[in-house]
Protein backbone atom coordinates (compact mmCIF):
# COMPACT_ATOMS: atom_id res chain seq x y z
CA UNK A 1 0.00 0.00 0.00
CA UNK A 2 1.46 3.33 -1.38
CA UNK A 3 -1.30 5.30 0.70
CA UNK A 4 1.08 6.85 3.00
CA UNK A 5 2.92 8.75 0.25
CA UNK A 6 0.35 10.06 -1.86
CA UNK A 7 -0.81 13.53 -2.03
CA UNK A 8 -4.03 13.83 -1.27
CA UNK A 9 -6.44 15.14 -4.36
CA UNK A 10 -10.01 16.56 -4.89
CA UNK A 11 -13.07 13.86 -5.10
CA UNK A 12 -14.52 14.59 -8.56
CA UNK A 13 -17.95 14.38 -9.40
CA UNK A 14 -19.93 17.26 -11.16
CA UNK A 15 -17.89 19.15 -8.29
CA UNK A 16 -15.15 18.68 -6.43
CA UNK A 17 -14.99 17.82 -2.40
CA UNK A 18 -10.54 19.17 -1.59
CA UNK A 19 -8.86 17.18 1.31
CA UNK A 20 -9.92 17.88 4.69
CA UNK A 21 -13.62 18.55 3.62
CA UNK A 22 -16.52 16.73 4.62
CA UNK A 23 -19.66 17.09 2.83
CA UNK A 24 -23.29 15.67 2.64
CA UNK A 25 -25.22 16.07 -0.60
CA UNK A 26 -28.25 15.49 -2.37
CA UNK A 27 -27.13 14.47 -5.75
CA UNK A 28 -30.18 14.37 -8.57
CA UNK A 29 -30.26 10.71 -10.73
CA UNK A 30 -33.48 11.22 -12.23
CA UNK A 31 -37.10 12.48 -11.73
CA UNK A 32 -40.44 11.57 -10.70
CA UNK A 33 -44.18 11.71 -12.20
CA UNK A 34 -44.02 15.25 -11.38
CA UNK A 35 -41.15 16.05 -12.80
CA UNK A 36 -39.31 16.77 -9.20
CA UNK A 37 -36.09 15.62 -8.87
CA UNK A 38 -35.28 12.23 -7.75
CA UNK A 39 -31.95 12.52 -5.41
CA UNK A 40 -30.02 10.24 -3.75
CA UNK A 41 -28.11 11.40 -0.18
CA UNK A 42 -24.57 11.12 -0.30
CA UNK A 43 -21.66 11.61 1.72
CA UNK A 44 -17.86 12.31 1.05
CA UNK A 45 -15.71 12.77 3.44
CA UNK A 46 -12.35 13.44 1.41
CA UNK A 47 -9.20 12.86 4.63
CA UNK A 48 -6.40 15.28 4.83
CA UNK A 49 -4.01 12.69 4.02
CA UNK A 50 -3.97 10.95 0.27
CA UNK A 51 -4.52 7.51 -0.30
CA UNK A 52 -7.34 5.09 -1.64
CA UNK A 53 -11.20 6.21 -2.28
CA UNK A 54 -13.71 3.79 -0.90
CA UNK A 55 -17.48 3.68 -2.02
CA UNK A 56 -20.07 2.07 0.71
CA UNK A 57 -23.65 1.65 -0.99
CA UNK A 58 -26.77 0.29 0.44
CA UNK A 59 -30.68 -0.14 -0.46
CA UNK A 60 -29.75 -0.99 -4.49
CA UNK A 61 -32.90 -3.06 -3.26
CA UNK A 62 -35.24 -0.53 -1.86
CA UNK A 63 -36.32 -2.85 1.28
CA UNK A 64 -32.97 -3.69 2.07
CA UNK A 65 -32.41 -1.81 5.42
CA UNK A 66 -29.48 -2.94 7.51
CA UNK A 67 -26.95 -1.78 4.81
CA UNK A 68 -28.31 1.95 4.96
CA UNK A 69 -27.73 2.08 9.23
CA UNK A 70 -24.15 0.80 8.44
CA UNK A 71 -23.55 3.50 5.78
CA UNK A 72 -24.92 6.32 8.12
CA UNK A 73 -23.05 5.14 10.87
CA UNK A 74 -19.87 5.40 8.95
CA UNK A 75 -20.60 8.66 7.49
CA UNK A 76 -21.13 10.09 11.18
CA UNK A 77 -18.48 8.35 12.64
CA UNK A 78 -15.07 9.84 10.50
CA UNK A 79 -13.42 13.25 9.76
CA UNK A 80 -11.12 14.01 7.12
CA UNK A 81 -8.55 14.92 9.52
CA UNK A 82 -7.99 11.03 10.61
CA UNK A 83 -8.39 9.36 6.94
CA UNK A 84 -5.47 8.38 4.71
CA UNK A 85 -8.30 8.56 1.76
CA UNK A 86 -11.80 9.31 0.96
CA UNK A 87 -14.94 7.75 1.85
CA UNK A 88 -18.11 7.88 -0.54
CA UNK A 89 -21.03 7.16 0.90
CA UNK A 90 -24.09 6.41 -1.08
CA UNK A 91 -26.93 6.00 1.74
CA UNK A 92 -29.59 5.00 -0.49
CA UNK A 93 -28.92 4.18 -4.33
CA UNK A 94 -32.48 3.18 -5.14
CA UNK A 95 -34.47 6.07 -3.86
CA UNK A 96 -37.89 5.07 -5.97
CA UNK A 97 -37.99 1.91 -4.69
CA UNK A 98 -36.57 2.80 -0.94
CA UNK A 99 -39.51 5.16 -0.89
CA UNK A 100 -42.26 2.61 -1.76
CA UNK A 101 -40.38 0.67 0.25
CA UNK A 102 -39.90 -2.47 -1.74
CA UNK A 103 -36.69 -4.00 -3.78
CA UNK A 104 -37.33 -2.78 -7.33
CA UNK A 105 -37.92 0.51 -8.81
CA UNK A 106 -41.43 0.29 -8.71
CA UNK A 107 -41.98 1.61 -12.68
CA UNK A 108 -42.36 -1.94 -14.20
CA UNK A 109 -40.42 -3.57 -11.40
CA UNK A 110 -36.97 -3.21 -12.55
CA UNK A 111 -34.18 -4.34 -11.01
CA UNK A 112 -31.62 -1.69 -10.21
CA UNK A 113 -29.00 -4.37 -9.51
CA UNK A 114 -28.67 -5.72 -13.12
CA UNK A 115 -28.63 -2.12 -14.91
CA UNK A 116 -25.17 -0.93 -14.38
CA UNK A 117 -22.86 0.44 -15.53
CA UNK A 118 -25.95 2.10 -16.84
CA UNK A 119 -26.92 4.18 -20.45
CA UNK A 120 -27.58 7.68 -20.85
CA UNK A 121 -30.48 6.99 -23.21
CA UNK A 122 -31.82 3.89 -22.10
CA UNK A 123 -34.80 2.87 -19.44
CA UNK A 124 -35.41 4.10 -16.03
CA UNK A 125 -32.94 1.99 -14.30
CA UNK A 126 -30.03 1.95 -16.48
CA UNK A 127 -30.08 6.08 -16.87
CA UNK A 128 -30.01 5.98 -13.06
CA UNK A 129 -27.64 3.59 -12.48
CA UNK A 130 -25.47 5.48 -15.23
CA UNK A 131 -25.82 8.91 -13.03
CA UNK A 132 -24.68 6.63 -10.02
CA UNK A 133 -21.88 4.96 -11.77
CA UNK A 134 -20.34 7.45 -14.49
CA UNK A 135 -20.30 10.19 -11.22
CA UNK A 136 -19.13 7.95 -7.91
CA UNK A 137 -18.53 4.66 -8.54
CA UNK A 138 -15.92 4.84 -11.33
CA UNK A 139 -13.76 7.80 -9.16
CA UNK A 140 -13.71 4.81 -6.90
CA UNK A 141 -10.80 2.34 -5.93
CA UNK A 142 -12.61 -0.18 -3.89
CA UNK A 143 -16.09 -0.37 -2.88
CA UNK A 144 -18.70 -2.81 -0.66
CA UNK A 145 -22.26 -3.29 -1.70
CA UNK A 146 -24.70 -3.46 0.97
CA UNK A 147 -27.89 -6.21 1.29
CA UNK A 148 -30.01 -7.96 3.15
CA UNK A 149 -31.94 -11.44 2.30
CA UNK A 150 -35.04 -10.95 -0.18
CA UNK A 151 -38.25 -10.37 1.51
CA UNK A 152 -39.86 -13.93 3.52
CA UNK A 153 -36.25 -15.08 3.90
CA UNK A 154 -33.27 -14.04 6.00
CA UNK A 155 -29.26 -14.50 5.22
CA UNK A 156 -26.69 -15.22 7.63
CA UNK A 157 -24.08 -12.53 7.95
CA UNK A 158 -21.90 -13.31 5.38
CA UNK A 159 -19.48 -11.67 2.35
CA UNK A 160 -20.33 -12.66 -1.62
CA UNK A 161 -16.85 -11.98 -3.81
CA UNK A 162 -14.75 -13.05 -6.54
CA UNK A 163 -11.89 -14.76 -5.02
CA UNK A 164 -10.31 -15.14 -8.45
CA UNK A 165 -9.65 -11.99 -8.84
CA UNK A 166 -6.71 -11.47 -6.48
CA UNK A 167 -7.51 -7.85 -6.11
CA UNK A 168 -10.81 -8.71 -4.63
CA UNK A 169 -9.20 -11.37 -2.19
CA UNK A 170 -7.85 -9.27 0.33
CA UNK A 171 -10.99 -6.83 0.62
CA UNK A 172 -13.00 -9.68 1.23
CA UNK A 173 -10.85 -11.50 3.77
CA UNK A 174 -10.33 -8.39 5.70
CA UNK A 175 -13.73 -7.27 6.14
CA UNK A 176 -14.32 -10.20 8.91
CA UNK A 177 -17.30 -12.56 7.97
CA UNK A 178 -17.08 -15.92 8.61
CA UNK A 179 -18.56 -17.04 5.46
CA UNK A 180 -17.46 -15.73 1.88
CA UNK A 181 -19.38 -17.07 -0.97
CA UNK A 182 -17.05 -17.42 -4.33
CA UNK A 183 -18.88 -16.19 -6.79
CA UNK A 184 -18.28 -13.45 -10.09
CA UNK A 185 -21.88 -12.06 -9.31
CA UNK A 186 -24.51 -11.64 -11.99
CA UNK A 187 -23.87 -10.04 -14.77
CA UNK A 188 -24.65 -6.21 -14.61
CA UNK A 189 -24.47 -6.30 -10.93
CA UNK A 190 -22.75 -3.28 -9.23
CA UNK A 191 -20.38 -5.79 -7.69
CA UNK A 192 -19.42 -8.06 -11.00
CA UNK A 193 -19.21 -4.43 -13.06
CA UNK A 194 -17.07 -2.50 -10.71
CA UNK A 195 -14.85 -5.04 -10.33
CA UNK A 196 -14.30 -6.22 -13.74
CA UNK A 197 -14.22 -2.45 -14.48
CA UNK A 198 -10.43 -2.26 -11.46
CA UNK A 199 -12.45 -1.79 -8.77
CA UNK A 200 -12.36 -4.66 -6.46
CA UNK A 201 -15.62 -4.61 -4.91
CA UNK A 202 -17.50 -6.94 -2.38
CA UNK A 203 -21.20 -7.38 -1.37
CA UNK A 204 -21.79 -7.77 1.86
CA UNK A 205 -25.65 -10.15 2.87
CA UNK A 206 -26.51 -9.86 6.54
CA UNK A 207 -30.18 -10.63 7.73
CA UNK A 208 -33.46 -9.83 6.77
CA UNK A 209 -35.36 -6.94 4.59
CA UNK A 210 -36.77 -4.06 6.00
CA UNK A 211 -35.20 -4.47 9.36
CA UNK A 212 -32.77 -2.93 11.57
CA UNK A 213 -31.02 -5.30 12.95
CA UNK A 214 -28.26 -4.37 15.45
CA UNK A 215 -25.94 -6.89 16.01
CA UNK A 216 -25.53 -7.55 11.89
CA UNK A 217 -25.15 -3.66 11.79
CA UNK A 218 -22.66 -3.69 14.62
CA UNK A 219 -20.80 -6.53 12.73
CA UNK A 220 -20.64 -4.84 9.24
CA UNK A 221 -19.52 -1.19 11.02
CA UNK A 222 -16.85 -3.41 12.35
CA UNK A 223 -16.27 -5.07 9.03
CA UNK A 224 -16.34 -1.67 7.36
CA UNK A 225 -13.52 -0.22 10.01
CA UNK A 226 -11.55 -3.48 8.96
CA UNK A 227 -11.09 -2.76 5.13
CA UNK A 228 -10.37 1.03 5.91
CA UNK A 229 -7.88 -0.50 8.39
CA UNK A 230 -6.27 -2.82 5.83
CA UNK A 231 -6.07 -0.06 3.17
CA UNK A 232 -4.01 2.17 5.43
CA UNK A 233 -7.24 4.50 4.90
CA UNK A 234 -7.50 4.36 8.90
CA UNK A 235 -3.80 3.58 9.65
CA UNK A 236 -2.68 2.32 13.18
CA UNK A 237 -6.50 0.12 13.48
CA UNK A 238 -5.84 -2.90 13.74
CA UNK A 239 -7.97 -5.47 11.38
CA UNK A 240 -10.37 -8.00 12.48
CA UNK A 241 -9.50 -11.08 11.57
CA UNK A 242 -12.51 -13.96 12.28
CA UNK A 243 -11.74 -16.91 14.38
CA UNK A 244 -12.64 -19.60 11.11
CA UNK A 245 -13.13 -19.02 7.56
CA UNK A 246 -15.37 -20.93 5.30
CA UNK A 247 -14.69 -20.12 1.54
CA UNK A 248 -17.09 -21.74 -1.06
CA UNK A 249 -14.99 -22.50 -3.95
CA UNK A 250 -17.44 -24.87 -5.94
CA UNK A 251 -21.17 -24.99 -7.15
CA UNK A 252 -21.32 -28.87 -5.53
CA UNK A 253 -20.10 -27.07 -2.01
CA UNK A 254 -23.61 -24.84 -1.71
CA UNK A 255 -26.67 -25.92 -2.34
CA UNK A 256 -30.44 -24.72 -2.15
CA UNK A 257 -32.59 -27.20 -0.54
CA UNK A 258 -36.29 -26.94 -1.96
CA UNK A 259 -39.30 -28.42 -1.06
CA UNK A 260 -41.08 -31.29 -2.81
CA UNK A 261 -44.44 -30.84 -1.73
CA UNK A 262 -46.78 -27.91 -0.99
CA UNK A 263 -47.68 -27.23 2.95
CA UNK A 264 -46.99 -26.44 6.59
CA UNK A 265 -43.13 -25.89 7.19
CA UNK A 266 -41.12 -26.70 10.46
CA UNK A 267 -37.71 -25.52 10.78
CA UNK A 268 -36.28 -27.95 13.18
CA UNK A 269 -32.46 -26.69 13.28
CA UNK A 270 -31.35 -25.60 15.71
CA UNK A 271 -30.52 -23.32 17.99
CA UNK A 272 -26.87 -23.44 15.58
CA UNK A 273 -26.91 -23.24 11.57
CA UNK A 274 -25.06 -25.93 11.78
CA UNK A 275 -26.65 -29.19 10.62
CA UNK A 276 -24.79 -32.45 10.70
CA UNK A 277 -25.46 -34.90 7.15
CA UNK A 278 -28.94 -36.73 7.42
CA UNK A 279 -29.99 -34.87 10.38
CA UNK A 280 -33.63 -32.99 10.21
CA UNK A 281 -33.58 -29.60 8.59
CA UNK A 282 -37.36 -28.95 8.41
CA UNK A 283 -40.56 -31.12 8.21
CA UNK A 284 -43.87 -29.81 5.48
CA UNK A 285 -46.87 -31.61 6.53
CA UNK A 286 -50.50 -31.23 5.11
CA UNK A 287 -53.22 -29.24 6.77
CA UNK A 288 -54.79 -32.41 8.16
CA UNK A 289 -51.06 -33.77 9.76
CA UNK A 290 -51.65 -37.21 7.55
CA UNK A 291 -48.63 -36.85 5.50
CA UNK A 292 -45.60 -35.61 6.69
CA UNK A 293 -42.40 -34.94 4.44
CA UNK A 294 -39.05 -34.74 6.58
CA UNK A 295 -36.32 -32.84 4.54
CA UNK A 296 -32.28 -33.86 5.81
CA UNK A 297 -29.20 -32.33 5.23
CA UNK A 298 -27.69 -34.09 2.56
CA UNK A 299 -24.25 -33.39 3.74
CA UNK A 300 -23.04 -31.95 7.01
CA UNK A 301 -23.25 -28.22 6.47
CA UNK A 302 -23.71 -24.36 7.67
CA UNK A 303 -27.22 -22.98 7.13
CA UNK A 304 -26.28 -19.99 5.37
CA UNK A 305 -30.02 -18.52 4.25
CA UNK A 306 -33.24 -20.13 5.46
CA UNK A 307 -37.20 -19.28 4.73
CA UNK A 308 -39.19 -17.38 6.97
CA UNK A 309 -42.50 -17.94 5.39
CA UNK A 310 -44.03 -21.16 6.73
CA UNK A 311 -45.92 -22.04 3.80
CA UNK A 312 -44.16 -23.93 0.75
CA UNK A 313 -45.02 -25.12 -3.02
CA UNK A 314 -42.72 -27.71 -4.71
CA UNK A 315 -40.00 -26.34 -5.52
CA UNK A 316 -39.95 -23.14 -2.78
CA UNK A 317 -36.34 -22.54 -1.45
CA UNK A 318 -36.27 -23.75 2.17
CA UNK A 319 -32.82 -22.91 2.95
CA UNK A 320 -29.04 -22.33 1.48
CA UNK A 321 -26.36 -24.80 3.15
CA UNK A 322 -23.14 -24.75 2.55
CA UNK A 323 -20.57 -27.97 2.81
CA UNK A 324 -18.29 -27.78 5.70
CA UNK A 325 -14.84 -29.68 6.01
CA UNK A 326 -14.29 -31.28 8.55
CA UNK A 327 -11.92 -28.95 10.33
CA UNK A 328 -14.39 -26.09 10.23
CA UNK A 329 -17.11 -27.79 11.97
CA UNK A 330 -14.72 -28.82 14.49
CA UNK A 331 -13.65 -24.97 15.29
CA UNK A 332 -17.23 -24.32 14.55
CA UNK A 333 -17.99 -27.18 17.34
CA UNK A 334 -15.02 -25.36 19.70
CA UNK A 335 -16.76 -22.44 19.43
CA UNK A 336 -20.32 -23.23 20.21
CA UNK A 337 -18.65 -25.47 23.04
CA UNK A 338 -17.16 -22.31 24.98
CA UNK A 339 -20.34 -20.18 24.18
CA UNK A 340 -17.99 -18.26 21.66
CA UNK A 341 -20.46 -19.05 18.27
CA UNK A 342 -20.76 -15.61 17.17
CA UNK A 343 -24.90 -14.75 16.75
CA UNK A 344 -26.97 -16.70 14.68
CA UNK A 345 -29.34 -18.85 17.18
CA UNK A 346 -32.49 -19.25 16.52
CA UNK A 347 -35.29 -17.73 18.87
CA UNK A 348 -38.83 -18.76 18.28
CA UNK A 349 -38.63 -20.08 15.07
CA UNK A 350 -36.33 -16.50 13.86
CA UNK A 351 -33.29 -16.72 12.75
CA UNK A 352 -31.04 -14.41 13.02
CA UNK A 353 -29.78 -11.89 16.04
CA UNK A 354 -32.03 -8.80 15.65
CA UNK A 355 -32.17 -7.98 18.89
ZN1 LIG B 1 -30.20 -7.01 -2.50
Amino acid sequence: MESDISEPEPFQYDAEVDPGEKRHIRYEVGENYLGDSVEIPVTIINGTHGGPTIFLTAAIHGDELNGVKVVQEIADRYQPSELHGTIVCLHVVNVPAYQAQQRYIPIYDQDLNRAFPGRERSNTAERMAHQIYSRFISNCDLGIDFHTSTRNRTTMFHVRADLENEDVEPLARSFGANVILYGAGESKSLRSVATSDGIPTITVEMGRAQRFQPALIDKAVNGVESVLAQYGILPGTPVHWPGWYKVTAADSEKRWLRAETGGLVEMEWGPYPLVHEDETICTITDHFKTEEHVVTAPFTGLIVGVLENPVALPGHPLCHLVRLDTETRDEIEREIRRGEFDGYRMHNGDYGTDD
